[in-house]
């Protein structure tokens, strides 16, 4: 993703209610249920991007917690803005931070399940270990998912996807569900949100793959 650096995004995201501030993040590892104010459960969607998936999801299933993670303020900026014109919407925050450090904000078993959405492929070999649906973060994703809870992976980008096929195996996690078509899945597709990316590529006619795996 080409980055425009958005003026004051840092200062704007280190005022906003939705978002849980760096400082505190490591307070609320295993205490992420005592923030929402419910024992409900509590998914997350790595590299969240702009908006429109992660604040569909919490609109569409309010019994559930939902946090949106992004590494870039001024792309998280976009992700808040939206959720200010939804104040109806209570069950979602945002983060801002690098997933890598994704196990000393959540506790082992906090989260229900995760969410990876056309992730960066970092084609190069010397930034495999950067890519999201990596074997790496498989295993930081382990430590922190219930038992039974489900990695969920979409992209148009069929080396990444051949990739995080090949990482699920070497990690050892379960297929759920694999399609390389997702949009002319009749199943598979039911209930599908389609991200800003997935708009754009499925527009320009590229096949959408989904892989569901689990631990
Ligand atoms: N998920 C959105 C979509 O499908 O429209 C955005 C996809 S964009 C290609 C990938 C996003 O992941 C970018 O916003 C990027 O900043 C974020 N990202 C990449 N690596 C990350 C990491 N290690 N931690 C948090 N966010 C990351």
């Amino acid at each position: 993703m080409r980055l425009r650096n958005i003026p004051g995004s840092r200062e704007f995201i280190a005022g906003s209610s939705h978002v849980i501030q760096e400082e505190k993040l490591a307070d609320c590892r295993g205490k992420w249920h005592e923030l929402f104010g419910n024992d409900s459960p509590i998914f997350i969607e790595i590299g969240t991007g702009k908006w429109r998936f992660i604040t569909q999801l919490a609109e569409r299933d309010p019994g559930a917690n939902y946090i949106g993670i992004e590494k870039y303020s001024s792309v998280l900026i976009k992700a808040i803005k939206k959720l200010e014109e939804r104040p109806d919407i209570h069950n979602l925050f945002f983060i801002r931070m690098d997933a890598e450090y994704i196990t000393d904000v959540f506790a082992p078993g906090e989260v229900a399940g995760i969410y990876l959405n056309f992730s960066d492929p970092w084609p190069k070999d010397r930034h495999a270990r950067r890519r999201l649906p990596g074997k790496e973060f498989l295993e930081r994703y382990r430590r922190i998912l219930v038992p039974g809870g489900e990695v969920a992976f979409k992209t148009d980008n069929q080396d990444l996807f051949a990739f995080a096929i090949e990482a699920a195996r070497e990690a050892g996690y379960t297929t759920i569900s694999c399609t390389h078509d997702l949009h002319h899945d009749p199943v598979l597709n039911a209930g599908n949100i389609m991200t800003e990316y997935e708009e754009r590529f499925s527009a320009m006619g590229n096949p959408i793959c989904k892989l569901v795996i689990t631990p």
